[in-house]
């Protein structure tokens, strides 16, 4: 059983793998330890990850980013329609509901959701994976953000499903971060609590909090976000400038072109790493457009000032989480840096000023969130021994439940669970009533939700409620649960009566010498549960039927794109073999075959050949494969034959050694 753990990111995503060693990092078909979050759609197959990045440039229309900001949300969204479709290729468009990409697949023009890209790139993930095991791989955790709302953790939890995993629980990052940092370190005080602050900037979002740690347990004292400022953004500004330097200078206006427009960005991107470690630099974009090598040289001065508004907006966040952590400077204990915009040497400064000390590297920036998600699967597995850290995370959003009123009772709401509410909780609620009711649930803070997102939660229909026997209101029970994922659920709702029981009544001791007295008996009235009520839930995620069609979906795709790399392999299969075997047929082996069957061998070969360049360019796997077979019926034989004669006097010397 597999113990995994995919930290994905909005621009690449890191697999780590607990061992019995330990934890590893699983590096990706092309040796790389993170893999592009991308899902590029072709003619014929998908392309996922690092071909989806090869892609990128000559297909960027059906080349699809940002899966993580789009996951759960909606195509209306002002965020997603104005901010998020600026990094964006494709065409956003709605599907049913959820927002989702226009792409062309299989040339046709196809709408694929964006709960299915994630589950395309999740199938990705799990692929990379079961290749480094050597075995099928099902229990995951996944880091989200710990400002996803309940509808963007279900959809993670169901992409999980499409891409036929086990999710065992989502982990917010800057959670598994913590834990990350935790798990390494053998020296947590067992009483006085160790404050550390981690701070993530990565490609797309900036989050700060505060943790607390012990000996085998970290808590969760105060998080804050600025969920649109990261990597992304300085490439961005970096964009905008160039395309206004180069239309000056060479009079092109290369937003009129997408192509331009991504390879400019993409050399924005590389000059911002660049400029990381060197004090100026050029830029270079060749036949940028209109045959012109668009050039320029840019310092690291320029740049600060470029990105300076964005820089500014790191400060509120920290001052966020240091005031609801309510520690004194003195109390912190180290801040640890993750992500990868931390490389800036400006963001690098302003933290260090904003903190007014020294930041501390002891964490793998890149890598820290990936493996506290791989320890978290081993923590939760049931296969895995390991040592146990616990956790006690908490929710961002606080959690609202609203009813109509009702006989007795002008209560109509509740702030069920608080900001900083821990996770996992369960909350137990009373209501009196003679009928049925609904509770609906709704984020109690809009304003600190991404923005557009519909506050409603879910809806809870508690059924067969009647009255009691003696026709007053009956007591019902209502379990509310926030799941360690974050995510919401009624999981129980059950009538109680009143009973009457006797018990002793409590009795002083006897003072010494003094005879116990006889008990006296009392009767007192107690709650006794009576019967399940059965709870009907609607939320904004699929429904079971439409998850498993797009599970069956995702297999067939999934089917497609191995055909595809099977067919690929068998017709390489094929142009090896003709070469192998015309150089041997030719070479060595000659010796070894009738001259008569020879020629006609020989022209077999460039016969095959020639296909391969015509009617075989294009064909299917069984044609390669049948082809191939043909080939070697005749071939190998002639091989073996002078294996056969080149062993002989071998065999026979060594024969000869033993008498
Ligand atoms: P997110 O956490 O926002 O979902 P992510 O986890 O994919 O995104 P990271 O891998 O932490 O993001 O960081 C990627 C960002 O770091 C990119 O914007 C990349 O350009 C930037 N980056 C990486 N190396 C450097 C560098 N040397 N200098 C500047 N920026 C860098
Ligand atoms: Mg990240």
């Amino acid at each position: 059983m597999s113990v995994v753990g995919f930290d994905v990111g909005n621009l690449q995503s890191v697999i780590a793998v607990a061992r019995n060693r330990g934890i590893d990092i699983v590096a990706n078909e092309v040796s790389n330890r993170a893999t592009p979050s991308m899902v590029s759609f072709g003619s014929k197959q998908r392309y996922i990850g690092e071909s989806a990045k090869n892609q990128e440039m000559s297909n960027f229309k059906n080349t699809v980013i940002g899966l993580k900001r789009l996951i759960g949300r909606s195509f209306n969204d002002p965020e997603v329609a104005e901010f998020e479709q600026q990094f964006i290729g494709g065409k956003l468009c709605d599907v049913n509901g959820e927002v989702g990409v226009e792409v062309s697949y299989l040339d046709e023009v196809t709408k694929v959701s964006a709960t299915q890209l994630y589950a395309m790139y999740l199938g990705k993930l799990r692929d990379i994976t079961a290749k480094e095991l050597n075995g099928s791989v099902s229990d995951v955790v996944i880091s989200v953000p710990g400002w996803y709302t309940d509808r963007q953790r279900r959809a993670v939890l169901q992409a999980s499903k499409i891409a036929g995993l086990n999710p065992l629980r989502l982990i917010n990052d800057n959670a598994a971060a913590a834990l990350g940092y935790g798990i390494t370190k053998t020296d947590l005080p067992e009483d006085k609590a160790r404050n550390v602050v981690f701070v993530d900037l990565g490609h797309s979002s900036f989050s700060v909090s505060v943790v607390a740690f012990k000996k085998g347990e970290l808590t969760v004292k105060a998080v804050a976000y600025d969920r649109n400022v990261g990597g992304r953004n300085f490439d961005k500004a970096l964009l905008d400038h160039f395309v206004q330097v180069f239309n000056e200078k060479y009079k092109i206006d290369v937003r009129t072109k997408d192509k331009a427009m991504v390879r400019l960005l993409a050399a924005c991107e590389k000059l911002k790493k660049i400029l990381s470690a060197n004090a100026s630099a050029p830029i270079t974009v060749e036949n940028l457009m209109n045959d012109i090598d668009a050039s320029a040289m840019y310092s690291r001065d320029e740049f600060v000032e470029l990105i300076e508004p964005l820089l500014q907006r790191l400060e509120a966040p920290i001052k966020q989480a240091i005031s609801d952590a309510n520690l004194s400077a003195d109390e912190i204990h180290s801040i640890e840096l993750v992500g990868g915009s931390i490389r800036i040497p400006a963001v690098k400064k302003r933290l260090t000023d904003f903190f007014g000390r020294e930041l501390s590297y002891t964490l793998n920036q890149d890598e820290a969130v990936a493996r506290g998600c791989a320890f978290q699967c081993a923590i939760a597995s049931p296969v895995f021994r390991v040592r146990d850290f616990a956790i006690h995370d908490v929710t961002a959003h606080p959690i609202r439940f609203q009813w109509e009123a009702s006989q007795g009772s002008d209560d109509t709401q509740l702030d069920v669970f608080g900001r900083y509410n821990t996770i996992p909780s369960t909350k137990m609620l009373t209501f009196y009533r003679k009928q049925p009711f609904t509770i609906e649930a709704y984020y109690a803070d809009p304003a600190h939700l991404p923005q557009g997102t519909n506050p409603w939660i879910a809806r809870f229909d508690v059924k067969n409620v009647e009255a009691t026997a003696t026709g007053d209101l009956s007591t019902i029970k209502v379990k509310a649960r926030l799941d360690q994922s974050g995510v919401l659920n009624i999981t129980s709702a059950y009538t109680v009566e009143e009973i009457e029981v006797e018990e002793p009544v409590p009795q002083a001791e006897p003072k010494e010498g003094e005879e116990a007295a006889a008990p006296e008996m009392r009767k007192v009235k107690k709650l006794q549960k009576k019967a399940d009520l059965p709870v009907s839930q609607a939320s904004q995620c699929l429904d079971n039927e439409t998850l498993t069609a797009l599970a069956k979906k995702e297999q067939e795709m999934h089917k497609t794109d191995a055909l595809v790399f099977e067919t690929e392999h068998a017709k390489n299969s094929l142009e090896e073999y003709i070469y192998e075997i015309r150089g041997k047929v030719e070479g060595d082996c000659s010796a070894y075959v009738d001259p008569s069957e020879r020629d006609g061998f020989l022209s077999r070969l460039m016969e095959a050949e020639d296909w391969l360049y015509e009617d075989g360019e294009d064909t299917t796997k069984a044609a390669y494969v049948e082809k191939l077979a043909t080939l070697k019926a005749v071939g190998d034989p002639i091989v073996e034959r002078s294996r056969e004669d080149r062993e002989r006097p071998v065999a026979a010397r060594e024969l000869r050694e033993i008498i």
